[in-house]
């Protein structure tokens, strides 16, 4: 397509920031042979990674199977902005769900990056992980819009307070003349998160949950004791947990007619001087616009601006990427007209058409995780841990999730990205007004 070029993929990790700057990399052995587990979870980013802990950590006899290596998809790839809530707006739901499913998913919200806290405490995880965050208005609309979501988070029982801040006060935060004000928290933060799961990966390994990488499974066997098969190898297992999200292609038909593969890109600044990272973030914090197609950006611990924005429903990124992600940047901090841009790369988001996680049951015993919608890295913690309860035996945060109601993309693929994109070009166009 003019302008675009499909994401140039290898089962190693993409070229990234992240993947360039990892504490250790994985080289997990691939499956080869008739192996048993009590659960074997279908791929190694956040959600399959952390199910696997979950269950590994009460107990379960877990093997974990990755196409590639351990956060390889959206999860060695994103913005590294840990951010609370659950999908938007579970009132939607209400039939299905009623007041204690609605109210079950605010507190998961609040949870999740509670989760993310006690790995990298309990596990002693080196992901630079900090808490501080601000949306920024570019709209008077989106105070207004924050002034609702302050209220919000304090009727709902969040323990952190949400600040309001006019033009000056941003500024002492984020350093544009771009914002109008903004709304600060410590409840939300940043990390490198793919070495947050290559830790939690570590983790797992050390109870004994064994990981395979390079190793795609091709099918999936239901019966009794359902089964995995990769091209070289089975496991045959009482659960398996799917957690492909975006990446799980035509494994199971049904799962992917319900996620659409969308590229989001980032970029990576040279290290700038200390005092210029300073001026321009002053707060180290990370920062997201309330656009559909969002600026979002924040400080690496050595001090590059890691930029990232665009929402690409045909799943292809810009050809010239790094210059498209530039002209976003400098919109925002002009100063860095010459700053060197060292990284860009893009992944692969999953969007459902409403918006909230999916999770479910294709049978008894074969779950689901996938579509988190480009808000993620909290919420698939959190998406794990309840899939781990289900299946230790625990159902009720699982329910208020998998009864909710998710509509496949109609037409397919191909039709639903156009679908998705004259829906969302509706969505970008107000975002204007
Ligand atoms: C560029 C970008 C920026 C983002 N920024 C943010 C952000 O700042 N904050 C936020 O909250 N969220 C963000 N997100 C979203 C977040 O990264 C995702 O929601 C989250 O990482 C999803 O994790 P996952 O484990 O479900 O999927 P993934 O991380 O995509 O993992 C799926 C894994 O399954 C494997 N797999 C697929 N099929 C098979 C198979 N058949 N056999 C074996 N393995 C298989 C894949 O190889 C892959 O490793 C961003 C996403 C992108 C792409």
């Amino acid at each position: 397509m003019f302008g675009l070029r499909a994401l140039q993929e290898t089962q190693e990790h993409t070229h990234s920031f992240y993947a360039a700057s990892v504490n250790t990399t994985t080289a997990y052995p691939s499956l080869t042979g008739d192996q048993r587990a009590d659960v074997v979870v279908v791929g190694g980013g956040f959600s399959g990674v952390n199910t696997a802990l979950e269950l590994a950590e009460r107990g379960f006899d877990v093997a974990l199977v990755e196409a590639n290596r351990i956060g390889w998809g959206a999860t060695g790839r994103n913005g590294g902005q840990v951010i609370g809530g659950i999908g938007h707006t579970p009132e939607r739901f209400k039939k299905a769900i009623g007041e204690a499913g609605i109210r079950d998913i605010y507190q998961m919200g609040i949870e999740a990056r509670d989760v993310i806290r006690e790995r990298v405490e309990r596990y002693n995880i080196q992901c630079d992980l900090k808490w501080g965050y601000c949306d920024v208005a570019l709209k008077p609309r989106h105070m207004k819009q924050f002034a609702e979501w302050q209220a919000f988070e304090k009727e709902i029982g969040n323990p952190h307070p949400y600040t309001l801040l006019d033009r000056e006060e941003i500024k002492t935060y984020v350093n544009s003349d771009r914002y109008l004000g903004g709304l600060h928290n410590t409840a939300n933060g940043h990390l490198h998160p793919l070495n947050l799961c290559i830790g939690e990966a570590q983790a797992l390994s050390a109870l004994g949950g064994a990981i395979y990488e390079q190793s795609r499974v091709i099918a999936i066997e239901p019966g009794a004791l359902p089964v995995v098969r990769t091209e070289a190898g089975s496991i045959t297992a009482k659960t398996i947990v799917l957690a492909g999200n975006a990446y799980m292609g035509g494994l199971v038909p049904k799962l992917s007619k319900r996620v659409l593969p969308s590229a989001s890109s980032v970029i990576a600044t040279a290290p700038l001087t200390r005092e210029l990272a300073q001026r321009i973030l002053p707060g180290d914090v990370a920062v997201c616009d309330p656009r559909t197609a969002l600026d979002y950006f924040r400080l690496s611990a050595d001090q590059r601006l890691l930029f990232g924005g665009l929402s690409n429903y045909t799943g292809m990124e810009p050809k010239n990427l790094k210059g498209v992600m530039h002209k976003k940047m400098t919109q925002v901090f002009p100063e860095l007209e010459n700053t060197a841009i060292d990284y860009a790369w893009s992944g692969w988001i999953g969007i459902g058409i409403n918006r909230m996680p999916q999770l479910g049951q294709l049978s008894d015993n074969i779950h689901y995780i996938q579509a988190y919608s480009g808000h993620g890295v909290a919420p698939t913690h959190m998406m794990a841990r309840v899939t781990a309860e289900k299946i230790a035996g625990e159902s009720i945060r699982f329910e208020a999730m998998a009864n909710i109601p998710h509509m496949a993309f109609p037409g397919g693929p191909l039709l639903g990205r156009a679908i998705l994109a004259v829906g969302m070009t509706y969505y970008k166009a107000l975002d204007l007004l």
